[in-house]
């Protein structure tokens, strides 16, 4: 159609058209009018990026360029097999550029203001002349599809800042997989001279043991509520924190907040000291009115100095790098094991079996492994 001429096409349609026969009075059906394209050809289309070498990508995160970090940190969350092997080898020789940093995770229940915090606690790291990476891990991503932690949008003041890379958490995988992500950025953040770097997590699930394994710090902050302050947090979560710091106390809220202070010392004194021979300290603050954060500083501080003077900073990540090489392995060999066709074949039958009381879970579990430990002795 589109070779006729509109106007031989007018001809056409009033010749051809039913309506348009001579019965039907008063009625008279025209061709159609053309239409635009829908996409202007004026409109360029963007050329691709050029493809980066690992050399490219090593040199440029070197150099501190954030668009580059940005492409090797995609990289990192991709799952094709090909951006993998270049991902591994840019985090390889990224390595030796890593360690320098104080890397602080950051938990709290959603509205307890972490977004807030870290906002105000990002500047006053800036305005110390530091350079902070903000990511996250956020269990809930991957079920939404996107996470809202780490988003740029809660951060007004840090994400204009040329100091701050702020990253939401990777969106794909299991919270293992995300957790190894968000560890292999923090190298890449560190290469790239970031000095500071934030992890935070929502502090309602696993999440907060998969950051706890990668942080230096593990910051809690909590608000004062009505009732029972202790009520509802778990004692994994308290015994993980490395200092509590409590958010809203401004306007009525103070002395709630001091009590909700004094009642989490109580209960920190019932716990065996830490590891780190540090006892988590309290303190009170305002993150929207930006009120005693210095406090909360100076209490992150007092545990740098004392870490590093014992040699408990050292000795954690080496326990650190212990946990993530088992929690590597037990990542691939589960994956390798559930992405079988066979097994997901036999998985499927046992299932069945196991669902219909036909074998029980022990011995179809067996079957399976055993399939799989002789597909490997073959
Ligand atoms: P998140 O879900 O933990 O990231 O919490 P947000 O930072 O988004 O804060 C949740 C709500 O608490 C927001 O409406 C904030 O404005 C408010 N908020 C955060 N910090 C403070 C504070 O220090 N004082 C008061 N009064 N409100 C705060």
């Amino acid at each position: 159609m589109e070779n006729h001429h509109p106007q031989d096409m007018d001809e056409l349609i009033r010749m051809h058209h039913p309506e348009n026969d001579e019965q039907y009075t008063g009625l008279q059906v025209n061709a159609g009018i053309e239409q635009p394209p829908m996409v202007s050809p004026y409109l360029k289309r963007r050329k691709r990026r050029p493809k980066l070498t690992v050399n490219d990508y090593v040199e440029g995160i070197r150099k501190g360029n954030t668009a580059v970090l940005g492409q090797a940190v995609t990289l990192v969350e991709s799952m094709v097999p090909e951006h993998q092997v270049v991902a591994q080898e840019v985090i390889e020789k990224c390595l030796p550029f890593t360690g320098h940093s104080r890397r602080i995770g950051i938990t709290g229940v959603p509205g307890a203001g972490k977004s807030t915090s870290i906002d105000v606690f990002g500047m006053h790291v800036l305005n110390g002349g530091g350079r902070l990476a903000v990511l996250a891990i956020d269990p809930s991503s991957e079920r939404s599809k996107g996470s809202i932690l780490g988003d740029k949008t809660r951060m007004e003041k840090l994400s204009i800042q040329p100091n701050a890379f702020i990253r939401p958490s990777p969106s794909a995988g299991s919270l293992g997989g995300v957790a190894r992500k968000t560890r292999e950025t923090i190298v890449l953040c560190e290469a790239a001279g970031y000095d500071n770097i934030f992890v935070e997590t929502v502090g309602v699930g696993q999440s907060e043991i998969a950051v706890h394994s990668m942080v230096d710090y593990f910051l809690l902050i909590q608000i004062a509520g009505a009732g029972d302050e202790l009520q509802g947090i778990k004692r994994g979560i308290m015994e993980m924190a490395d200092g509590i710091a409590i958010n809203k106390a401004d306007g009525d809220n103070v002395d709630r907040a001091n009590l909700a202070a004094a009642q989490f010392r109580n209960a920190l004194h019932l716990f065996p000291l830490p590891p780190s021979g540090f006892l988590p300290e309290v303190v009170t603050y305002s993150g929207y009115y930006e009120l005693g954060i210095d406090k909360v500083w100076d209490m992150i501080d007092r545990y740098f100095e004392h870490v590093q003077a014992n040699g408990y900073f050292e000795e954690k990540r080496r326990q650190q790098e212990k946990y993530w090489m088992y929690e590597t392995i037990n990542e691939q060999l589960k994956a390798r094991f559930y992405s079988n066709a066979e097994v997901q074949r036999l998985l499927e039958v046992k299932q069945q079996m196991v669902l219909h009381s036909q074998q029980s879970s022990f011995v179809a579990a067996t079957d399976v492994l055993n399939y799989y430990y002789d597909t490997f002795n073959k």
